[in-house]
C-alpha cells in the first residue's frame, strides 16, 4: 500500500552542533559532568545538539536554588503568583510558532500537531491563573462553644517533574503551572531526547517576572531521576512516562517519603458498534491511531469492531484513508505523519510488525513498504493488523508507533470485557448511536478517561487527567482540581474566641458534650 511521500531536507542549523545548558537559579548553566546525550532531528536522522546529562552536584544546585526560593515565593499572595502566570500565558502565545518549531525539529511531529500540544498545555496555565479561587479553604463556625474551625491548603516545598519525550511542552505544562501557582518551587527533568521546549519555557517564565530559583531545569537520565527520588529536600514527584519506569519512580519516591503521582503507558481501545456512523468512526480512528505517528499515550492502538460486517467495512474505510496519508517531515505543510523520535524507537516499533505476523495476525498494511521519504530520517508509514487476538504481544504491549490492531468480537459485552481485562486503563472510546450502550460503557468500563463518539478524550484543564490500573501509580490524577490537591497539603485550625472563660484542667478527650 503506497502512501504519498515527501523527502526531508537538511537545515543549515544542523551543520553546527549546539551544546544545550541547564537552567538553574534563573541562569543558563553549562553542563559540568562531561556526559552528553544526542538530540536528533528525526526527519533527517542527524544529531542537531548535545544535551548535558547532570551529575549530583548539578542536581543538588538546582534543588538548593528551589529550596532557597521557596519561603519568599510561597509567602506571595496567590493573586500575585497568578499574575506571573497571566504574563507567562501572553508570552507563550506570542512564541507559539517558536515552540512548535522546536518541538517538530526535536520530536518529529507535524508542526500543526506541535501547536496543538502547546495550546493544550497553555490551557493548564489558564487554569492556574484562577488559583486564588482554587485555594479557598473551608470554614465552620461554632464547632464548639466559642470555637470555630477552618482548613486551608498550603504548598509542599520543592517539587519535581520528570517528563517523557512525546509531549515536550504539554506534559511539563500539566505540572509546573499548578505547582507554582500553589506556591511550590519546581525542578523539571525533561526528556533528554527533546529538551529544547523546556528551556524556552524557563526563559519566558523569567521574562514574565518569576523570581530566580522558582523554576529550574536539569537535563539528565537515570542518574538525575534517582537523585531527585532520593533527595531529602524534594517533597513531591510528578512523573509521566512508560509503565516500568513509572512503577519504579513510584516505589522509590514513596520509599523516600515523597508524595508521588506516576503516569504510565497505555493500550487504548475504541469499540465500534454496528450502529455507528462508520465514516465518522473511520475518520476518528485514523486520526487517533496515526496522529503524531502513534506516539501519544492517548492514541487508539486497538479498534474493537462488533460484528464481522462492521469489521469488514471499518477495515476497508481505514485502508482507504491510510492510502491518502502523507508521510513527510513535520515542517512540511502537507505532512500527516512525521518520523518517529529516534532510530532505536523506529527499530523497536518495526520489530512489532514481524512479531505480529509471526503471532498469526494479518498484516494488512505494512508501514515499511511503499517509498518512505529518502535519507536517514526515522520514518514508518501507517500500519494495520487485522485478526488481532488478546493473547498476542501486539495486543498486550504498548507499541507507541503508527500501528493499529483490529480485533473482531461478536457483541458489546465481549468488547467491554477485553478493555476491562487489559493491563492498562488510560483512555478508551466507543462509537455508537445507541444511548443505552454508551451509558453502560461509561459507567462500567475500567479506564480513567472515556470518550463517547470522541476518539481521544483528553480532559480539559479544569478537569483532571489520569488513567486506571497500570496506567497510573499514586492517588492523584494530574492538573485540574486533582493537581491542586496533589501540590498542596491541608491544614485545619481550631480556634476559641473569646478566651476569657476558664474551664479548668480536663484530661478527657474534648467533645461537644
Ligand atoms: P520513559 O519512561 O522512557 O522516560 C520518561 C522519563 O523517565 C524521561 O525523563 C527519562 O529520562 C526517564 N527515564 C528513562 N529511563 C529511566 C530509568 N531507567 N530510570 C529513571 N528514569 C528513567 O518514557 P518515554 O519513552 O520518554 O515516553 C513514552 C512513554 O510515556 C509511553 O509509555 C507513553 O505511554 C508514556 N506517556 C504516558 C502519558 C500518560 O499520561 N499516562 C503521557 C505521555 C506519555
Amino acid at each position: 500500500m503506497a502512501s504519498t511521500v515527501v523527502a526531508p531536507e537538511t537545515t543549515a542549523a544542523e551543520t553546527t552542533l549546539r551544546e544545550m545548558t541547564h537552567w538553574i537559579n534563573g541562569q543558563k548553566v553549562s553542563g559540568k559532568s562531561g556526559r552528553f546525550g544526542d538530540v536528533f532531528n528525526p526527519a533527517t536522522g542527524k544529531v542537531q545538539a548535545k544535551v548535558p546529562l547532570a551529575n549530583s552536584e548539578e542536581l543538588n544546585a538546582a534543588v538548593a536554588a528551589a529550596k532557597a526560593a521557596f519561603p519568599a515565593w510561597s509567602a506571595q499572595p496567590p493573586l500575585r503568583r497568578a499574575r506571573v502566570m497571566f504574563r507567562f500565558r501572553e508570552l507563550f502565545e506570542q512564541n507559539m510558532d517558536k515552540f512548535a518549531e522546536i518541538i517538530t525539529s526535536e520530536h518529529g511531529k507535524v508542526f500543526s500537531d506541535a501547536k496543538g500540544e502547546a495550546t493544550r498545555g497553555l490551557e493548564v496555565v489558564e487554569f492556574a491563573t484562577g488559583i486564588p479561587h482554587l485555594l479557598k479553604g473551608e470554614y465552620s463556625e461554632k464547632v464548639g462553644s466559642d470555637v470555630d474551625s477552618w482548613s486551608m491548603r498550603q504548598p509542599l516545598g520543592v517539587v519535581a517533574g520528570i517528563t517523557p519525550f512525546n509531549f515536550p511542552a504539554m506534559v511539563p505544562m500539566w505540572m509546573f503551572p499548578v505547582a507554582l501557582a500553589c506556591g511550590n518551587t519546581f525542578v523539571l527533568k525533561p526528556s533528554e531526547r527533546d529538551p529544547g521546549a523546556s528551556m524556552l519555557i524557563a526563559e519566558l517564565l523569567k521574562e514574565a517576572g518569576l523570581p530566580d530559583g522558582v523554576f529550574n531545569v536539569v537535563h539528565g537520565d537515570k542518574e538525575s531521576v534517582d537523585g531527585l527520588l532520593e533527595h531529602a529536600d524534594v517533597k513531591a514527584i510528578s512523573f509521566v512516562g512508560s509503565t516500568p519506569i513509572a512503577e519504579y519512580v513510584y516505589a522509590k519516591g514513596t520509599s523516600h517519603g515523597k508524595r508521588v503521582q506516576a503516569l504510565g503507558g497505555a493500550k487504548n481501545h475504541m469499540i465500534v458498534m454496528p450502529d455507528a456512523d462508520l465514516d465518522q468512526a473511520a475518520d476518528a480512528l485514523v486520526g487517533a491511531a496515526y496522529g503524531s505517528a502513534g506516539e501519544r499515550c492517548m492514541a487508539i492502538s486497538i479498534a474493537v469492531a462488533v460484528g464481522h460486517e462492521t469489521a469488514d467495512t471499518l477495515r476497508t474505510k481505514v485502508m482507504e484513508r491510510i492510502e491518502k496519508l502523507v508521510i513527510a517531515p513535520g515542517m512540511d505543510k502537507t505532512s500527516d505523519l512525521g518520523p518517529l523520535v529516534t532510530k532505536i524507537h523506529l527499530d523497536r516499533v518495526s520489530g512489532y510488525l514481524d512479531t505480529g505476523k509471526s503471532e498469526g495476525a494479518e498484516l494488512v498494511v505494512d508501514g515499511r513498504k511503499g517509498a518512505l521519504p529518502q535519507g536517514e530520517g526515522f520514518f514508518l508509514g501507517a500500519t494495520l493488523f487485522d485478526h488481532v487476538k488478546p493473547e498476542m504481544r501486539i495486543y498486550k504491549e504498548e507499541i507507541f508507533g503508527p500501528v493499529l490492531g483490529l480485533v473482531r468480537t461478536s457483541n458489546f459485552k465481549t468488547a467491554l470485557e477485553l478493555i476491562n481485562e487489559h493491563e492498562f486503563g488510560n483512555g478508551t472510546s466507543i462509537f455508537t448511536r445507541d444511548g443505552d450502550t454508551a451509558r453502560e460503557f461509561a459507567s462500567t468500563v475500567q479506564a480513567g478517561m472515556v470518550g463517547i463518539n470522541v476518539p481521544i478524550p483528553v480532559p480539559m484543564a479544569f478537569h483532571s487527567f489520569g488513567g486506571w490500573k497500570r496506567s497510573l501509580f499514586g492517588d492523584h490524577a494530574i492538573y485540574g482540581p486533582e493537581g491542586v490537591r496533589f501540590y498542596t497539603r491541608i491544614k485545619t485550625v481550631t480556634a476559641r474566641w473569646p478566651t476569657g472563660i476558664r474551664a479548668g484542667v480536663d484530661t478527657t478527650m474534648p467533645t461537644l458534650g
